[in-house]
């Protein structure tokens, strides 16, 4: 039995213009005592989450693979993300992975990530980290043209960037960078540039994101209003099409549609949400997936400190999938990545007959080299298949 844990930070120093996820600026004395909550949830539920789990697996009499002795320590991995957890101090941060390791659960051999911005990390913040036992840093950098920065909004510029992941470079084994194509304004010819400085700075990880224009942001205010000229879909198609043959170029495999690795470096963490395998969600928001169950903390961090300042329940929502909805999420995730998904598998686990239900669909997708099918395993083609994620997807909502 292995377990994902996944410690959600809700701040960050300003918004940028393209974000929608769970995160703000807010005072220091919110942030602490989020930071105390935060805690106290990890205090409660890793131990428990796990023996759950483990009691789940044995009703169902479950093979529990790797975990001879239920007691062992199984959180595999700890994704500390955001917001800007390195908003924090790292000796903050550190609380939180003690609090972790106090449960007896976190596996010694453990990927252990922070989420960082450049702006907030500086050479001895990050000996600090690593002193502290995070072994894995994804750096926020975005794109290394200033004026790009400056359309999404953010707080620091591409020198800042890059002297923070100079630095990040030099104390930890393991860095991801994330980077943005389809920004207003970028050109294939900028996009040349910030790939190739960031491949200079010989990353492990590179994840890189089409930008979504999401409603409700200051970035789709600012195209709405004409200020700013979105991308359209061929020129999307070409920069991402562009980031593929760079990085493959430059030895790094791709094995997510936006994520590529130098070889055994795939973040282990976001394997586990794309196999759609167990993980623990803590702090403002986070989501776990236990025992079949889908449930979503609240989001507010004030209103999830003051429920777990009262002994209140902090899941705001939940979900248990049944067979059908469980094989439709786990194609659609599996399908993301380059492992691509063993229909048989999901079949014999389900009941059901895929591989006869969808072999018009299966045809269609190889003979039009979007998908190769092998023993029951779909893939999709990074060329072909990828792009058309969303829509393979659709055809397997049963
Ligand atoms: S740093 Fe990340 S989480 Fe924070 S506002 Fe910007 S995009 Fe959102």
């Amino acid at each position: 039995m292995q377990l994902g844990l996944y410690v959600h930070c809700p701040f960050c120093i300003s918004k940028c213009n393209y974000c929608d996820f769970n995160s703000q600026p807010a005072p220091t004395e919110l942030r602490e005592r989020y930071l105390g909550a935060l805690i106290e949830q990890i205090q409660r539920r890793v131990s428990s989450s796990f023996a759950a789990c483990v009691a789940q697996a044995s009703r169902r009499a479950e093979p529990v693979e790797a975990s001879p002795t239920p007691d062992a320590p199984h959180v595999t991995t700890v994704f500390c993300g955001g917001g800007t957890p390195t908003i924090y101090t790292a000796q903050q941060l550190a609380l939180v992975l003690n609090a972790v390791r106090a449960s007896g659960k976190l596996d010694p051999g453990a990927e252990v990530t922070c989420e960082a911005n450049p702006d907030t990390v500086d050479a001895d913040k990050l000996d600090a980290l690593r002193a502290a036992g995070f072994n894995r840093i994804s750096l926020g950098m975005q794109s290394l043209v200033d004026a790009e920065l400056q359309i999404l909004g953010r707080s620091h510029d591409s020198d800042t960037a890059l002297a923070a992941a100079a630095a990040a470079r030099d104390i930890f084994d393991n860095l991801s960078v994330d980077i943005i194509y389809g920004i207003p304004g970028q050109t294939a010819d900028s996009w040349v540039a910030t790939l190739a400085g960031i491949i200079a700075l010989q990353p492990d990880h590179i994840s890189a994101y089409g930008l979504m224009i999401e409603e409700g942001t200051p970035l789709f205010e600012m195209v709405a209003a004409g200020r700013l000229q979105p991308h359209d879909d061929d020129t999307y198609a070409d920069l991402y099409e562009q980031a593929q043959g760079t990085l493959a170029g430059a030895g790094y495999e791709q094995y997510e549609i936006s994520n590529f690795a130098r070889p055994g470096r795939r973040c282990r963490h976001n394997l586990i949400y794309w196999r759609n395998q167990q993980y623990l969600g803590c702090g403002a928001g986070a989501a776990s997936y236990l025992n079949g169950t889908r449930s979503v903390n609240i989001a507010d961090p004030q209103e999830y400190c003051d429920a777990l300042a009262a002994g209140e329940d902090i899941i705001a929502s939940d979900e248990t999938l049944d067979k059908p909805h469980w094989a439709a999420e786990t194609i659609m995730l599996g399908l993301r990545t380059i492992e691509g998904v063993d229909l048989r598998q999901i079949s014999q686990d389900c009941g059901m007959e895929l591989e006869t239900s969808h072999a018009d669909t299966i045809a269609v997708l190889v003979a039009e080299g979007i998908a190769t099918y092998d023993r029951g395993v779909l893939r999709l083609t990074p060329e072909k298949g990828f792009l058309l994620h969303s829509e393979v997807a659709r055809r397997f909502f049963l």
